[in-house]
Order: structure tokens, then sequence, then C-alpha cells
């Protein structure tokens, strides 16, 4: 429990919050800042700013309950035409409430929601290009692997 985190102040019971599920790993509440109505975090119960800091099983876990939400958005009365699963790790990549978190984002045709591409994006890479990508994430697969495991022992 991190006092200064929003999300922990929510678990805890510090912060409100409108919730949807909680379990021993993880808890379910609505974002204060909807996309659309039903868009909800899943967010792990012990404070991790990162994946990288999440336990395996509770990474496979958010996205265990993420789906099921998900289905659960599918078969309510809310406007659910789609759903984004949505995780932004780090600055980057849009992170702004620094313990990980996985969006479930119920979307519609005409939401105006959307994804902004850079240019040149429809062109698409070579097989080369992309065959070197590929080796480069698998050379450091091994030791990526063994940090995790680590992590969970
Ligand atoms: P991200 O940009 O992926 O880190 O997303 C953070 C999300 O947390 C945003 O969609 C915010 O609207 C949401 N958020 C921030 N504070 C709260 C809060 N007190 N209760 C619910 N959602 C929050
Ligand atoms: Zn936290």
């Amino acid at each position: 429990m991190i006092n200064h985190c929003i999300f922990c102040r929510i678990i805890s019971g510090q912060a409100e919050a409108s919730f949807v599920y909680r379990d021993e790993f993880v808890t379910a509440f609505m974002d204060i800042r909807p996309i659309n109505p039903g868009h909800l975090l899943v967010v792990p119960n012990q404070h991790a700013s990162n994946l990288g800091e999440v336990d395996d099983h509770v990474g496979g876990h958010m996205f265990v309950v993420g789906r099921k939400l998900a289905m659960a958005l599918r078969r309510s009365e809310l406007r659910c035409e789609g759903v984004n699963l949505f995780l932004a790790d780090g600055a980057a990549a849009g992170q702004t409430v620094f313990h990980s978190h996985l969006h479930v984002v119920p979307r519609h045709a005409e939401d105006g929601f959307g994804f902004h591409f850079p240019p040149g994006y429809t062109i698409g890479a070579s097989r080369a290009d992309l065959d070197a990508v590929a080796s480069e994430v698998r050379v450091v697969l091994d030791e990526t692997w063994i940090d995790t495991l680590a992590k969970r022992d």
C-alpha cells in the first residue's frame, strides 16, 4: 500500500470508487473519466508501478478478469458493440497513474475514440525488417523469462 497512490487508496477504502469486482488478487472499478459508459479498470490489489513489477500470476489474472468483464459488458444493457482491452505501461505509452491497470473499454462504431497512427503506417514493414526485429526480441527472451521466474520465487 502506497499512501500517495490513488489506486492503493481506492483498494484500501481510503478513496471512493464504484466497484464492480474484487478477489484476492485484483479489484475492478469504474474509470472516473470514462471513454464510454462502462469503462472499467482492473487493478492489482498489491501496488505495482508498472507491468515489470506485477507478479506473473497476477498479470495473467488481470487479463482473465478483464476478459470476463468484457463479456459482462457485452451482455449488459450498456452500449457495447466491441471492447478494447488496453494497458499503458510507461509514460511514453500513455500511463498516467503509476499503479499498473488494465482498461476494459466498451466500444461502439460512432464513439469517436481511436488510435492515432504515425505517418507512413499503412506502408508496412519488409519481411527482412520483421525478421531482424523478431531476432532482437528473441535474444533477450531467456533473461526476461529468468527475471520473471525469479520474481515469482
Ligand atoms: P492511464 O492513462 O492508462 O494510466 O489511465 C489512468 C486512468 O485512471 C484514466 O483513465 C483516469 O481517468 C483513471 N483515474 C484516475 N483517477 C481515478 C480515480 N480516482 N478513480 C477512477 N479512475 C481514475
Ligand atoms: Zn498503488
